[in-house]
């Protein structure tokens, strides 16, 4: 689960991390006065779930109240990659001299989280790490240990960080790595961490992605999501218990088991296709799941075809099969769709689907390539 940005520097704020005077607002007039009892310029901040908002316009600047409110207008009123707005943050505009990143995220190759640091904030940290890694300095952190006061120096020099900025970066470095441990985080990352025109530290950007499996033990943070704000089709798939991942590509995937799934998406890959999406439909699916899952997977303009990788184990296959006609009788599409199931039932399954015009394989490779071919051509055989 990911926490927007006002929610993260709130949690980060508890942990003695300096963030900016500001609160959120969901309408222009808010922002305006949220604008006056700061005082002074503030930044308005679109309220989404996604990076380079900064980029995408949705982070502007105003000199005084009434500019708040028109520019608060003005990104309430955006898309930011296919997301609306819905809420902005009004913080206290910052001065800024320099812009650091530093985060935590797990290692797993290390079998431990992982704190790095970087001269090269504010912008993409992705970028950095793949086209100038040298520019990010890292400490692998024992969790039965903690952070050390060491760590939190050798980053502070490794990124030549000014030494009277030395103190408050190692009580901000100790904070964000209490509020990745308490809080049970897979990522908790402040970018940029700037240093003011009058040489104060201030987390300006805040990001934490909270471990779903996990959420059981902060009922307090389970409750901060904001579903208005979340993909359609991820709070759809959460409410059938799905395990769903939207990406890129035009193959759109229904599969069962996260391994299968995994290696699903690598064999189309290996035949030249993108895929869409990761599905998980677990183990022994009921027809109505697996309705679900397809109208979820069809709700993704990208999806230029459906492959359907079914091992029938505890998952039957004319169940599945019975779930891929529900959904069709529904969604009217003219996607076309490779179906390969082996396993418990899969006869049956066949059958079933024998009248539903799809296309059959027998192999995963058959299926995979199939897909491919039939994405391209992007209409029903
Ligand atoms: P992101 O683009 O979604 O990562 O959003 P950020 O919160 O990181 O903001 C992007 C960029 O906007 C930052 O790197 C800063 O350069 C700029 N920015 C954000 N807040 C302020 C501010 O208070 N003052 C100034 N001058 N720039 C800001
Ligand atoms: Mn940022």
């Amino acid at each position: 689960m990911k926490l927007q940005e006002y929610q993260s520097k709130q949690i980060f704020s508890k942990y003695g991390i300096p963030i900016p005077k500001g609160r959120v607002a969901a309408t222009a007039n808010e922002a305006k006065h949220i604008a006056e009892e700061l005082g002074g310029r503030v930044v308005i901040k679109s309220q989404v779930l996604v990076g380079g908002r900064g980029k995408a316009g949705g982070i502007l600047l105003a000199k005084n109240p009434q500019q708040a409110e028109q520019v608060a207008a003005q990104i309430l009123a955006m898309e930011i990659k296919g997301l609306p707005v819905r809420k902005v943050l009004v913080d206290e505009a910052a001065d800024i001299e320099t812009e650091i990143y530093l985060g935590i995220t797990n290692d797993r190759a290390a079998r431990k989280p992982v704190m790095m640091a970087s001269a090269a904030g504010g912008i993409d940290i992705e970028k950095v790490a793949s086209e100038t890694p040298e520019k990010i300095v890292k400490v692998h952190i024992d969790p039965l240990l903690g952070l050390r006061d060491y760590q939190a120096r050798d980053l502070a020099a490794g990124i030549d960080l000014p030494r009277d900025q030395w103190r408050t970066f190692e009580q901000i470095a100790r904070g964000l790595w209490q509020a990745y441990n308490d809080n049970d985080a897979t990522l908790s990352e402040i970018n940029p961490l700037v240093i003011t025109s009058d040489h104060h530290l201030v987390a300006l950007d805040g990001k934490m992605v909270l471990d779903d499996n996990a959420l059981f033990r902060h009922p307090d943070l389970a409750e901060m999501r904001d579903l208005d704000i979340e993909a359609e089709a991820e709070v759809e798939a959460r409410r059938h218990d799905l395990s769903f991942i939207k990406l890129d590509g035009q193959i759109g995937c229904m599969v069962n088991g996260a391994g299968l799934a995994m290696a699903t998406m690598d064999i189309i890959k290996h035949f030249g296709g993108e895929p869409a999406n990761f599905l998980d439909i677990g183990g022994g699916a009921s027809s109505e799941k697996v309705a679900a899952a397809l109208r979820i997977i069809l709700s993704d303009s990208n999806v230029k075809a459906v492959l359907f990788n079914i091992f029938g184990g505890i998952t039957r296959c004319d169940e599945v099969a019975r779930g891929i006609v529900t959904a069709l009788g529904e969604v009217k599409t003219r996607v076309p769709m490779v179906v390969r199931l082996v396993g418990t039932n899969a006869e049956e399954g066949r059958q079933i689907l024998a009248n539903a015009n799809m296309i059959t394989a027998k192999t995963l490779a058959d299926a995979a390539q199939k897909a491919v071919v039939a994405s391209r051509r992007g209409s029903s055989l």
